[in-house]
């Protein structure tokens, strides 16, 4: 089987390498570098709580992926299972907390409740008014700027064929199969992915497929490196997006956050996200809240990335409702980056088997909720 993957981002380049894995002859077409999109510029988040429930089954299978990235890749692309704690700090909060907790258990998540002097021992520094959190021991996050270019290396080990900085003239369907024109060059296959990322309701609509996606950048920022002082990725539930930020420490000492300010809007052509200052003292806000000790320190970089928002809020994944061959990996909603090698495993197990194991069916890109 050939299958043509476009865009090589996280979801290009995981589905690219299991592809390959599962004997597919593979061609990534990514216009610019892989792994240069959305995905670089990812908080590194391997987040399950919080998760919309039917993204479980899928976040579970990318998780044992992840925790294999390292073997399957050659290299380690700081996959760490820091685990993942959730701040609380009012009364409904934590009944929205444990309320989640609840609904996500027969879906075989487990969060731990912990109270405030479980936080206090374990935990020294973090939210020192918070009155609980959630606790997810296996979660964590892993290097946004390593990943998708590990993925396309083994996957070129495999002889997947990573075309970048190829310009897409022209992708047609011949009725048997596709034919992707580019400046590098005319490729032919049975199978087309749609992992264009942000992009992607352009490819399907080349197919008579309509997508409401928003294209829509969250505010990234990074302080000095500091002692290595917080270990486990550090978020809040609130109801209040004032609040919602979250941050993490990196071994090297800096401590990476987002959150807590509105995404700034993003044009699709070019697609560069660019990060508002004016917004950076209402994130500050927020996650000083969460680690007080922050108050001092100072930033040295803030950034943005296009993301691509679809209505509902879920991703489009799966077969084409127009063609058949075709299939969709797209609209990840700032949500991605955990999903990833899961989506690539996946994605190549649909294609190439014909069927999947982890339900797909609330993401089909004819669902009622994406109906004009
Ligand atoms: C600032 C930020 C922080 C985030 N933080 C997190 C987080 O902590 N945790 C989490 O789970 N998720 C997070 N996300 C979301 C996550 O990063 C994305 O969902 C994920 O990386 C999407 O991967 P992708 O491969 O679909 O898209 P992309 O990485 O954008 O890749 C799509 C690629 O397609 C290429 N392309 C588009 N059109 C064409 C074409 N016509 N021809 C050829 N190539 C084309 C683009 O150049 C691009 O390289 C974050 C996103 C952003 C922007």
């Amino acid at each position: 089987m050939d299958v043509i993957v476009l865009g090589g981002g996280l979801m290009g380049t995981a589905s690219a390498y299991f592809l390959a894995r599962r004997g597919a002859r593979v061609t990534l077409v990514e216009r610019h570098r892989v792994g240069t999109g959305a995905t670089v510029a990812s908080f590194g988040n391997i987040r399950r709580t919080g998760r919309h429930l039917s993204q479980l089954p899928l976040a579970h299978r990318s998780r044992e992926r992840w925790a294999e990235a390292e073997a399957l890749l050659g290299r380690d692309v700081e996959f760490r299972a820091t685990g993942h704690i959730r701040l609380i700090f009012d009364e409904g909060s934590l009944a929205d907390m444990r309320a989640y907790a609840e609904a996500a258990r027969p879906w075989g998540f487990d969060l731990e409740e912990l109270g405030p002097s479980d936080i206090r021992a374990r935990f020294p520094g973090l939210g020192p008014e918070a009155i609980a959190a959630s606790f997810s021991p296996r979660d964590g996050s892993a290097n946004p700027r390593l990943v998708a270019p590990a993925f396309a290396d083994a996957a070129r080990r495999l002889g997947v064929n990573i075309v970048e900085e190829a310009r897409v003239d022209r992708i047609g369907f011949t009725g048997s199969g596709f034919r992707v024109e580019s400046s590098k060059g005319v490729f032919a296959a049975e199978c087309l992915l749609n992992t264009a990322g942000a992009w992607g309701a352009r490819v399907a609509a080349l197919f008579g497929e309509t997508v409401p996606i928003e294209a829509r950048g969250p505010q990234m920022g990074v302080t000095e490196p500091l002692p290595h002082r917080i270990s486990p990725v550090v978020g809040i539930w609130t109801r209040s997006k004032a609040y919602g930020a979250y941050l993490r420490q990196v071994e090297r000492g800096n401590v990476v956050f987002g959150g807590a300010a509105e995404r700034v809007p993003v044009d699709l052509d070019p697609g560069h996200a660019v990060a508002d200052p004016a917004r950076l003292p209402e994130q500050l806000r927020a996650v000083v809240r969460l680690v007080p000790a922050l108050a001092q320190v100072a930033v040295i970089r803030t950034w943005s990335g296009c993301e691509g928002y679809v209505r509902d809020m879920l991703p489009v994944m799966g077969r084409s409702a127009t063609t058949p061959g075709l299939f969709h990996a797209f609209g990840f909603c700032g949500h991605g980056f955990q999903l990833g090698p899961g989506v690539g495993d996946a994605m190549a197990e649909l294609i190439v088997t014909g069927r999947c194991e982890t339900p797909l069916d609330d993401f089909r890109i004819d669902r009622p909720s994406l109906a004009a």
